[in-house]
């Protein structure tokens, strides 16, 4: 074998994964600002390839040229690629006294998928479960009424570009001022747009106006009853108390209790390579919303991946229901549903339990009356101990 095949062989399956890793350790030893942001850079480009390094290496072990990635990066490629490790930043990270910081750093970027490992999962015919073709629709996104950039108009376009029957628009709700939560006399205007849209779209593509409520620190919603009434949608994300160590399955299973409730959204609220999210007893959270039939969401922005496949595949024990979503703030970002396909085939979690596969009828049925989901398995979980609190 080759020698650059030996290594990438040792490097494991996703070889970008790896080597956007050590490229983010590389960054954050950098004592000048500049180098930190170029190898920043540099790992987002890697990770954000469609081909794993592994195929886009010469027969004799040449890289090509990638937007991005200058001759420091190149090296730690390189010695990746020949020999699976990379003692240049091990060395740097030791020299540098970020032992202990990179260390963490590691255990927070478990279980993320590089962009070509999404890819490879969606065609590897090994898994038996949802693909992108029968993907009718997306239920996270986020349009310039809160923070994200395209008008409702161009969510609708982008989403019949790629072949959606329906989608969600979610802006935040008021509480979150931090992303431009709407208020309720925009919501009332972003209706109004929502409406011109189905009308000139017909039956081709049904246009969902949806919110995503803030979870407070007891698990209440920061909007009304009647507010949350006004909606199509409406999904509950924490974006608070996400860097602690205390148990908080009390706050997560009050904001599934809301009657309003239908998808609990990026769950833990982690984030790559910086914070854990939420601790709970998510056993405990996935049985009570297997039994309410609120879905638990798979998120695919690429920084969040949340939930991932080894968490998602112990709520598909519980026998809960899934929405599969990007959380897009720009219409190129939509692709990031992408993602949480794939954690759902690595979750061999099944077509039939995933909202966003239902046709519309199924999916209107489901938001007016969401115990029309039962429970599809018998939920595994027996006992609700704190001790079984999830370290991540
Ligand atoms: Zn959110």
């Amino acid at each position: 074998m080759a020698k650059h095949l030996a290594g990438i062989a040792k490097a494991g399956a996703d070889v970008n994964a790896v080597v956007g890793g050590y490229l983010r350790d590389l960054a954050f030893v950098q004592s000048s600002q500049q180098k930190m942001f170029g190898y920043k850079r540099a790992a987002a480009a890697i990770l954000a390839l469609d081909l794993p390094l592994s195929e886009l290496v010469g027969p004799d072990g040449t890289l090509p040229r990638i937007a991005g990635i200058g001759p420091g990066s190149t090296r730690v490629i390189r010695e990746i690629l020949d020999t699976g490790q990379c003692p240049t930043v091990e060395h740097a990270i030791d020299e540098r006294g970020k032992r202990t910081d990179i260390e963490e750093r590691r255990r927070l970027r478990q279980h993320f998928l590089s962009r070509a490992e999404v890819r490879r999962v969606l065609t590897d015919s090994g898994f038996t479960g949802p693909t992108l073709h029968q993907y009718r629709g997306d239920l996270q996104m986020h349009s310039e009424w809160s923070d994200g950039s395209p008008t409702v108009r161009e969510i609708a376009d982008a989403c019949l570009q790629r072949g959606y029957h329906y989608a969600a628009v979610t802006d935040h709700s008021y509480g979150l001022k931090i992303a431009g939560g709407m208020s309720m006399a925009d919501a009332v205007q972003q209706r109004i747009a929502i409406d011109e849209v189905n009308a000139q779209l017909g039956h081709r593509f049904k246009l969902l106006q949806g919110i995503e409520a803030n979870i407070d620190a007891d698990g209440q919603l920061d909007l009304t009853d009647d507010e949350a009434a006004t909606f199509d949608l409406v999904l509950a994300a924490p974006h608070s108390r996400l860097r602690r160590s205390d148990d908080q399955t009390s706050r997560m299973l009050a904001a599934i209790a809301h009657p309003a409730v239908r998808i609990l959204a990026h769950p833990r609220g982690r984030m790559s390579g910086s914070r854990a999210g939420v601790l709970a007893n998510w056993d405990a959270v996935f049985a009570s919303a297997a039994q309410r039939g609120v879905a638990i969401e798979i998120d695919g922005d690429p920084a969040r991946q949340d939930l991932d496949h080894t968490l998602a595949s112990r709520a598909r024990d519980a026998g809960c229901i899934f929405a599969l979503d990007s959380d897009a703030h720009t219409t190129a970002q939509l692709s990031y549903a992408e993602t949480a396909i794939a954690h759902a085939r690595l979750a061999r979690i099944p077509a039939d339990r995933i909202v966003n596969y239902w046709p519309l009828d199924r999916l209107l049925a489901w938001l007016s009356n969401p115990r029309s989901a039962r429970p599809l398995a018998r939920p595994t979980v027996t006992a609700t101990r704190s001790a079984d609190v999830d370290r991540p």
